[in-house]
């Protein structure tokens, strides 16, 4: 039934009525909830939805709570959801705006990522709704021809007006006061546009002259640290669904992996099944269980107390029929395995979680349980030192290097002694003779002028420089190096730039291959790699951050001590420095000094 309240409410034009501050006059009525009013006029179309029909928020019990914070009378301001797809979250917004439009009439602004996204939620969703749900439609059919506000960025309806932008497009995003705000897939936004900065600074600013404002933010997730729904996430109250087990009630949340490493669903290979184990009494829970768990569900929070209301729901929890099976489930994550493409997305949009990006840590235990006896003489081509210059000691790491940069690390050695006198620096040369070292990069950043000294007799030695930033190479291009070296000849000693993030990066690679061969490296059963020379390599962990609004990678330290870590990458670039390609088998030479590029004065030791 379409009750007429064209008819019995004056309505001013739209837009007048918006600049001459809003809905005082409409005519008070009783406030519904956002689920009770979708449950009794939202209709779905085959046009937006997989089943056509009345809206029956039974059939995605988990969104009754959630279209609840939504109503007009409801004091909540912000909301979250990370949510897996096609678990019903593209409907919440839509339900919501209709719930405005005809029952509690304010100015709503929607914002997709861009224009062209805009265009497209247009058509396929709001379009629908605006044409399919009888109540809805009623309210533009005398309007819509007469009114040229009905445009595709623009929707004027009695009492308010609604707005669709592109976050990347600040002069989309409206000028006016706004009081219901919804952004679609927010991980897909900009994180600046124009001088205007971070677009949903922008849109919060929008919404301040209204003490029962909501903004309500949707997504899947993408990569951790760089992911707004995540981040938005964290800070709100961290809602889980807790379901019961049917086998012995305990209420618990599903997870594609428990807390203790197994996974929540198995496969049994004889028959094919596919089934979810209780984390509680390891029961199996099969699909047709879920239609009832689902609904005695319930929202728990993590964090009770916050003001923003956080939702994360994956994809097991997909009704039956709405979205993937949970066999289905299973063998996209089967299919997912060895492609990083696929599997981010299985993580990112079927599990709802964010993608923890590879290859920036380590496992030092890991490393420690391959230690191996070196045969009598390994394959090494060349022999070169990483060196780092403590206050109160050396520290060098000796590496042999084969064929397609094949490691065989050889020795770790630690020598004490004040780095301002000479004594220790004695020490180190009998070192790198005793081990015959040929190339070797030292460490300037403390004690330079001692470094130097070093370096000044020894031309196959070079003082390294670490500088960051993931976009400086390990080391300098050739041509670049020439030039810098012709003009600092003149100065005195060269410094080699040695691009530490993006040593880290090779070498972590390297530490994670599993097989000998080109890249591996290799560790001694020996006395210098314990438990604390793994944990210094380990020291380090890639993570994205984010600066003003641009997220960025950056290596942090876990530990306070990184010593080793910091020797492997100077023997790492040293190797390179030395100028020779080890994997050109006419650079076979084994233990005869490279060809190196010398310095102007350098003295030669031998
Ligand atoms: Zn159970």
């Amino acid at each position: 039934m379409i009750p007429a309240r064209k008819s019995t409410t004056p309505i001013p034009h739209a837009r007048a009525h918006f600049y001459g501050l809003l809905a005082r006059h409409t005519r008070p009525r009783p406030l519904t909830s956002v689920s009770s009013w979708s449950d009794k006029y939202r209709v779905l179309t085959s046009k937006g939805s997989g089943e056509p029909g009345s809206w029956r928020t039974d059939r995605t019990p988990y969104l009754r709570e959630i279209l609840d914070q939504l109503s007009a009378n409801n004091a909540t301001q912000r909301i979250v959801l990370m949510f897996a797809a096609q678990l019903g979250k593209t409907e919440v917004g839509l339900n919501w705006i209709g719930y405005v439009m005809q029952h509690a009439p304010a100015p709503m602004l929607v914002v997709l990522p861009t224009l062209e996204v805009r265009k497209r939620w247009v058509r396929q969703r709001l379009d629908p709704l605006l044409q399919e749900t009888p109540i809805i439609r009623s309210l533009f059919d005398s309007r819509a021809k007469r009114d040229a506000g009905n445009a595709e960025d623009l929707k004027d309806f009695p009492g308010g007006m609604l707005v669709i932008g592109g976050a990347n497009s600040p002069a989309s995003l409206a000028s006016m006061p706004i009081r219901y705000v919804l952004c679609d897939e927010v991980d897909r936004f900009p994180w600046e546009v124009g001088q205007e900065g971070d677009p949903l600074g922008l849109i919060d600013e929008r919404t301040k002259t209204f003490p029962r404002r909501k903004v309500l933010l949707v997504s899947t997730p993408t990569v951790k640290g760089a992911s707004r729904i995540e981040t938005e996430y964290d800070k709100s109250d961290a809602r889980e669904y807790h379901v019961p087990c049917p086998h012995c009630g305990e209420y618990q949340v599903l997870r594609w992996r428990h807390d203790d490493g197994r996974y929540g669903l198995t496969h049994n290979d004889a028959t094919g099944a596919v089934y979810y184990h209780c984390k509680e009494c390891g029961e199996r829970i099969e699909e047709h269980h879920k239609p009832d768990m689902l609904a005695r569900g319930r929202w728990i929070a993590r964090h009770p107390g916050r003001d923003v209301r956080g939702y994360h729901l994956s994809g097991l929890y997909s009704p039956i029929g709405l979205g993937f099976t949970w066999r289905e489930l299973w063998q996209k994550w089967q299919e997912a395995h060895g492609d990083t493409a696929n599997l981010k997305r299985f993580i990112n949009t079927t599990l709802g979680e964010s993608w923890e990006e590879q290859g920036d840590n380590i496992e030092d235990l890991a490393l420690l349980a391959r230690l191996e006896e070196y045969p009598e003489k390994p394959p090494m081509r060349l022999i070169t030192a990483g060196v780092d210059v403590q206050k109160d000691r050396l520290e060098m790491t000796i590496d042999g290097w084969a064929a397609g940069e094949e490691c065989w690390t050889l020795d770790h050695v630690i020598l004490p002694g004040d780095t301002a006198r000479p004594e220790v620096w004695e020490d180190l040369a009998e070192a790198m003779t005793d081990a015959g070292v040929q190339y070797a990069g030292i460490d300037s950043g403390f004690n330079t002028s001692m470094v130097y000294a070093y370096c000044e007799k020894r031309r196959w030695c070079v003082a390294m420089k670490g500088v960051t930033g993931m976009g400086r190479p390990l080391i300098e291009d050739e041509k670049k190096r020439r030039q810098r070296l012709r003009t600092r000849r003149k100065k005195g000693a060269p410094v080699e730039p040695i691009g530490v993030d993006q040593g880290k990066v090779l070498l972590y690679a390297r530490l994670k291959l599993l097989q000998p061969g080109p890249g591996y490296v290799h560790f001694p059963s020996d006395a210098a790699f314990d438990d604390e020379y793994f944990a210094q390599l380990a020291a380090e962990k890639l993570v994205t951050k984010i600066k003003g609004t641009r997220p960025f990678q950056e290596w942090v330290q876990t530990r306070p001590r990184n010593e080793t870590l910091d020797c492997k990458v100077y023997s790492l670039a040293a190797m390179r420095l030395a100028g020779k390609d080890l994997a050109a088998p006419q650079a076979i030479q084994t233990q005869s000094r490279p060809q190196l590029p010398r310095r102007v004065g350098g003295l030669s030791r031998r």
